[in-house]
């Protein structure tokens, strides 16, 4: 059984969230991504082959494949807002 690398915690979750790839300044989001969760401290814990998938997945769309969706996403510098 997995043990929380943060909290030492064994209780994990079945969960199904998003996740956020990121390589060099392109991001890519990923719905229902499947992950253990401690259900003490939040942290999410994917499958290496999940992982791979998405890598996958995302520079099989910087070639070109077709999403389902795309959104445009605000940016902004903190400095200049606080
Ligand atoms: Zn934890």
């Amino acid at each position: 059984m997995k043990t929380c690398n943060f909290c030492g915690n064994k209780n994990m979750q079945q969960t199904f969230s998003e996740y956020t790839y990121k390589h060099d300044d392109k991001y890519m989001i990923f719905n229902n991504v499947p992950a253990l969760e401690c259900e003490f401290c939040k942290e999410k814990y994917y499958e290496a082959k999940v992982l791979k998938q998405i890598e996958k997945e995302f520079f099989a769309v910087q070639n070109g494949k077709k999403v389902s969706k795309k959104i445009s996403v605000p940016v902004e510098d903190f400095s200049d807002v606080a």
